[in-house]
């Protein structure tokens, strides 16, 4: 056995709510010096459900076993970080979540998540309570999560970035 932290998506609407959503890992490595690494019990760590859509903030996780790791749902998916500007209204608030994707990032992932952007395929919390959504042109920002993940800070070097 196993013991991996996950999520559970807190949805109503969700058909698999009651299915685990597997961190990273590494999360319950002990890193010490990191004191960004969520959970930090102040950064929320925002994460689209992988069946719903539905983004949701979360503070802390639960511990579930497998039976290996490689059981774990999702296994063959990595976590990529979504950072942008939102552009609604000119609000200018930094937007950041995490979604499971296939596990290489190329240029037409990129595209393939930009377009689910634009079209409002992900829906729920945003920072600043706008529909998450972007401008066709609007710089965005994709990172595959190396380590441990990171929650929303605005005191990121990124957000100097866009
Ligand atoms: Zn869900
Ligand atoms: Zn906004």
């Amino acid at each position: 056995m196993v013991a991996i932290a996950c999520l559970r998506c807190p949805s109503d609407e969700c058909r698999t709510k009651m299915q685990p959503i597997p961190l990273p890992i590494s999360t319950l490595q002990h890193k010490p010096l990191n004191p960004e690494a969520w959970p930090n019990d102040t950064d929320w760590l925002y994460v689209a459900c992988p069946d719903c859509k539905q983004v949701s903030a979360y503070l802390r996780f639960d511990l579930w076993n497998f039976q290996d790791v490689l059981q774990r749902p999702h296994a063959d998916k990595d976590w990529i970080r979504i950072s942008f500007r939102c552009e609604a209204e000119g609000c200018g608030i930094p937007i950041q979540f995490h979604v499971l994707a296939e596990p290489t990032v190329t240029q037409t992932t990129e595209t393939e998540l930009r377009e689910k952007l634009s079209s409002g395929h992900w829906k729920g919390v945003s920072q600043c309570g706008h529909p998450i959504a972007i401008r066709q042109d609007q710089r965005v920002i994709f990172e595959r999560v190396r380590g441990r993940m990171q929650g929303y800070s605005l005191a990121d070097p990124l957000w100097r970035k866009i």
